[in-house]
């Protein structure tokens, strides 16, 4: 089968051998995935991961489980042992076993198939599309900061960076009714989150108010972090939701003098986020600036670079 694979900084498409299921695993063909920013992070060395890559998709299951054969999916990326101390006390996705999709010891989704534990499928609703679905596992993560954080209307949040997953974000956190600004530097992008009602600014705008309750760093640089110190009120709180290879540290001073909360904020609960997009509560649609076929791999990944483009998606099967 197809795969796209990474290896020591390498990223190529290449036949490898079709996977078989392990004992409560199935096996899905992959129909639709997502390129997400983790995934050229990955390219360029983050977590150090050598395979198959892809952690976003919506497939088909195609054998493992007579309950689940046939039926449209998306999975938690998450496969955990359920028996370690994180899994015993509920913190199963920092199980000390983990291997997660396409990101750790796992063969990822930008590939004809996957295998995956059948307790992590979610089957689709008929009412999501593929294009749709392909968007639960970044949202998911994008409603984690509702759980860490409490935010009620009156709270003043920020969310910096308008990429990927700052669009989720920020159209999660509207949910709440708090007192949203969405700041980015992609016009593109934070038209769109105009449209959905949401407060937006361009980064660099002197005139925002520097005393946020909480900001989200969703700008995937290692500056978003400085940034969101600047931007904080004391005692206010951070959400972290950056991962990129940083060659140098912050200053975090300021964490210390204003007493600011950081919060490191990964993967999130899939069924809030699959329910959210049955109710149409988030628009993704809007978000998807290209689609290509698995085929076209290397061209969609480097395409997904450009600061023009926001979500592009790779056509696997139908
Ligand atoms: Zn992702
Ligand atoms: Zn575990």
């Amino acid at each position: 089968m197809r795969a796209v694979v990474v290896h020591a900084g390498n990223v190529a498409l290449q036949d490898v051998p079709q996977p078989i299921p392990a004992e409560g695993e199935v096996l899905v063909q992959i129909r639709l995935a997502g390129i997400c920013s983790t995934d050229l992070e990955i390219i360029r060395g983050y977590a150090g991961f050598n395979g198959t890559i892809g952690h976003e998709f919506v497939g088909t299951v195609n054998g493992g489980s007579a309950k689940l054969a046939g039926k449209r999916v998306v999975g938690e990326i998450n496969c955990v042992c359920g028996k370690c101390d994180m899994c015993s006390s509920g913190l199963s996705s920092h199980c000390r076993r983990r291997t997660v999709l396409g990101i750790q010891g796992r063969p990822g989704c930008f590939a004809d198939y996957i295998t995956l534990p059948e307790k992590n499928c979610l089957i689709v609703p008929d009412t999501v599309t593929d294009e749709e679905a392909v968007f639960t596992e970044p949202l998911a993560a994008a409603f984690q900061v509702l759980r860490q954080s409490k935010i009620e209307k009156r709270t003043q949040v920020a969310v910096i960076g308008t990429g990927r997953l700052g669009i989720l974000v920020a159209q999660v956190l509207a949910t709440t009714g708090c007192k949203l600004i969405a700041i980015g530097r992609n016009e593109r992008t934070l038209a769109l989150l105009d449209r959905r009602g949401i407060r937006t600014a361009l980064a660099g705008d002197t005139q925002l108010k520097q005393d946020f309750d909480l900001a989200v760093d969703c700008t995937g640089h290692p500056d978003g972090l400085r940034i969101a110190m600047g931007m904080v009120r004391p005692r206010g709180t951070i959400v972290m939701k950056t991962t990129c290879k940083a060659d140098h540290a912050a200053d975090l001073t300021p964490i210390v003098v204003n007493e600011i909360s950081l919060l490191g904020s990964r993967c999130g609960p899939f069924n809030e986020a699959l329910n959210a997009l049955a109710r149409k509560a988030v628009d993704v649609s809007g978000m998807v600036t290209r689609t290509l076929p698995i085929a076209d791999a290397i061209a969609a990944l480097k395409l997904a670079e450009q600061p023009d483009q926001i979500k592009i998606l790779l056509k696997v099967a139908s």
